[in-house]
């Protein structure tokens, strides 16, 4: 037997037991007659002891243990003179009778613990090594934690978990797809799934009427820090159902994780509709962890975020404003004492390119009740009484102003605003989790790359039943039975209820421009599998990798994934994606042509 205990198990009242351990060396130190080892596991570290004076030619083997070499002990538990309180296992240590070598290491490129020397870049590349730290396998093991009771909870529930095929067609879910060329069809490719969509809807047709799978899903999109090109979803599918069953549903699932998992009871989520997430926080998915909601100076360009004119409530006299179709402001509490410096810092952070913002303007509440402001000169005392009043300001807050010619742009770029001093105020606690649903989503937004309206959840979500007259006159204002799960800000999931009625499929494709035989040739499988019976549906998917990131306290959800691709898109482990030799690419009647530089 390797071992009988692991190196996280043993206690004081192990004392006086003869255990067998194997394990990792993390360290050894040398006092004095004494060598010190940490041996460690998956389960923790254990610390050996060899006494010279009781065997000195094993202290001496011991003396020339590297780092990472493996090794098995067997010794005597025993308690400890000076224990460390900081581990599970430092009340004991081991004496060691008996040592052997299972199996030598070189040296390490990093430290192998919690703080590691080693860069991102480097970590990568010994992604074995960096999880045997156990920062990295600590968000594994919640990782399957989290899997586990999601599938607990599915199983109460009568979900079936159901394995859809990873070598399938192209699936619109709007991104660009991976591709697989089929070597018995020359010419042809499968594309590998951007979610099973349409096959858990294929599985509602066949009656399975509550699915579910924990599967990968592939886009090809530019990576951020919350994107990979493989990711993985909880995707689930609920026959017979309304908005309000999937709500409560998935809820329940929601609930079930924080508690069994973080010990956490989250109340009821709140929702919100779309219209009121954009008017006041500038994003669909809302960090309300925070206050801080916008207030609308003007806006004289009514949409569907927010439907009412909003008189300015500045007399001409300062150009930027009188030609703003939108002012909104946030007001910060108690921020009245930011320096010119760090306004100017603010003005620097709008005026980025991926913000955008051309300049911003604020006003301090000052001690006294008056209000000092960088446009000062254009207004009287009672126009800014009139900003102070509006935005409930008292005394040593600080209101930032946002303006421009398009209110949707400028509602965003207030949002990176508010979610900026949001974070310099303290106020996005990792730790505190607030979620909601965002519901009521436009059926379509506009795609200025594409010059047509485009699906904004997919091309199978039902509209409002109040809102399908409006697809003929007004398609842009029609709203969605889709929904979103929002966690601090994040995005964790999200879903509609389906179209299962052929014909309205056929006119929604329309609407995206599609011709009756692209829809035929594109989706012909689903519109004709809706003729035979298809149940109403509905369902969502949620991205487990953002959710266990957010469960983990991660910023980047790359730490939770045990073998992460790169920005560029690659995984500097293996080394993928690489060439493959030409007969490969004559048996799949491929030619490469490379551009020029790349040769
Ligand atoms: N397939 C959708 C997605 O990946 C989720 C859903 O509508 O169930 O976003």
């Amino acid at each position: 037997m390797y071992r009988t205990k692991t190196n996280g198990e043993l206690r004081l009242s192990d004392a006086g037991t003869t255990v067998t351990l194997a394990g990792w060396v993390q360290r050894t130190r040398k006092f004095g007659g004494m060598t010190f080892v940490d041996l460690r596991d998956r389960y923790g570290i254990t610390q050996l002891v060899f006494n010279e004076e009781h065997d000195a030619s094993l202290c001496e083997q011991a003396n020339k243990l590297g780092r990472e070499w493996v090794i098995q002990v067997i010794g005597e538990v025993s308690e400890r003179s000076n224990k460390n309180p900081n581990i599970p296992t430092g009340d004991i240590e081991i004496l060691v009778k008996t040592l052997n070598i299972l199996n030598e290491s070189i040296t390490p490129p990093f430290t192998i613990e919690d703080n590691s020397d080693g860069g991102d870049d480097i970590r990568m590349k010994y992604r074995y090594l960096d999880i045997r730290r156990s920062c990295v396998r600590q968000n594994l093991e919640l990782r399957h934690k989290f899997a586990f009771e999601v599938r607990r909870y599915l199983d109460e529930q009568g979900f079936l978990e159901i394995e859809t095929p990873i070598l399938v067609n192209s699936t619109p879910e709007g991104a660009r797809d991976f591709v697989v060329p089929s070597r018995m069809n020359p010419g042809q490719f499968y594309a590998l799934p951007q979610s099973p969509q349409t096959l858990k809807q294929l599985l509602m047709v066949a009656g399975m009427d509550r699915y579910f799978q924990i599967v990968k899903c592939f886009r090809d999109e530019d990576l951020r820090a919350d994107r990979q090109p493989e990711f993985t979803q909880i995707d689930c599918e609920m026959s017979y159902v309304e908005q309000e069953d999937i709500l409560q549903m998935f809820e329940g699932m929601s609930r079930h994780l924080f508690k069994a998992i973080k010990g956490i009871d989250i109340p009821a989520l709140p929702r919100m509709t779309w219209a009121d997430a954009m008017k006041n926080y500038g994003s669909d998915k809302p960090d309300t962890r925070f206050g801080m909601t916008f207030v609308e100076l003007k806006n004289n360009q009514p949409d569907n975020a927010s439907r009412e004119i909003v008189e300015s409530i500045f007399p001409a006299g300062f150009t930027v404003f009188d030609e703003a179709a939108y002012i909104g402001a946030i007001c910060c509490e108690g921020q009245a004492v930011y320096t010119r410096k760090q306004i100017d810092q603010l003005t620097d952070f709008v005026k980025r390119p991926q913000i955008g913002a051309k300049g911003l303007v604020y006003a301090r509440v000052q001690e006294d009740g008056s209000v000092k402001s960088s446009v000062d000169k254009f207004y009287t005392p009672e126009t800014l009484e009139v900003l102070k009043n509006k935005m409930n300001a008292k005394a040593g807050d600080l209101i930032l102003i946002l303006s421009g010619s398009d209110a949707m742009k400028v509602r965003k770029q207030l949002c990176e605003l508010r979610l900026e001093m949001g974070s310099r105020m303290g106020l996005r606690d990792k730790s505190k989790y607030s979620c909601l649903w965002v519901i009521d989503f436009p059926m379509y937004e506009w795609s200025d790359e594409e010059q047509r309206l485009m699906a904004m959840h997919h091309p199978f979500t039902s509209p409002k039943p109040e809102d399908i007259p409006l697809l003929d006159t007004d398609p842009a204002s029609v709203r969605a039975n889709a929904y979103d799960m929002v966690v601090n800000g994040v995005e964790v999931g999200g879903g509609s209820i389906r179209i299962h009625d052929a014909k309205l499929q056929q006119k929604i494709f329309e609407i995206l421009g599609f011709t009756p035989e692209q829809a035929q040739q594109k989706f012909g499988f689903l519109m004709n599998a809706f003729k035979y019976g298809a149940p109403p549906h509905g369902g969502l998917a949620y991205g487990l990798d953002r959710f266990v990131s957010l469960f983990a306290e991660l910023d980047s959800i790359r730490d939770c994934i045990a073998f992460p691709k790169n920005n560029s898109g690659r995984d500097v482990m293996l080394d993928a994606p690489g060439f493959i030799d030409q007969s490969q690419l004559d048996e799949l009647c491929l030619q490469v042509a490379l551009p020029a530089e790349e040769k």
